[in-house]
């Protein structure tokens, strides 16, 4: 059943499409790490076709205060990553 009233509706940091919220990935960055919403703090959505992006590498890196490829390796170390990247 979906009437519309409790689908959330959230954006995406990298291409800034909208999408509801189980469709995108919410992370966060916390003492300089990349990781999933801990429930806690400043969090962020990426949809499923930015997770391998320049533009969220270059986000996360401004985001969470590393080289770019610093944030890439973080990135590298999330599943959905790998998994997303065979997809591709
Ligand atoms: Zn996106």
């Amino acid at each position: 059943m979906e009437n519309g009233k409790h689908i959330k509706i959230r954006m995406c940091v990298a291409c800034r499409k909208r999408d509801r919220q189980d469709n995108l990935y919410r992370l966060q960055c916390k003492n300089g790490e990349l990781v999933s919403f801990s429930g806690r703090g400043r969090s962020f959505y990426v949809c499923r076709e930015c997770i391998n992006s320049k533009k969220f590498i270059n986000y996360i890196s401004k985001l969470c205060n590393l080289t770019k490829n610093e944030a890439k390796e973080k990135l590298f170390h999330f599943p959905f990553y790998i998994k997303e990247k065979e997809f591709i």
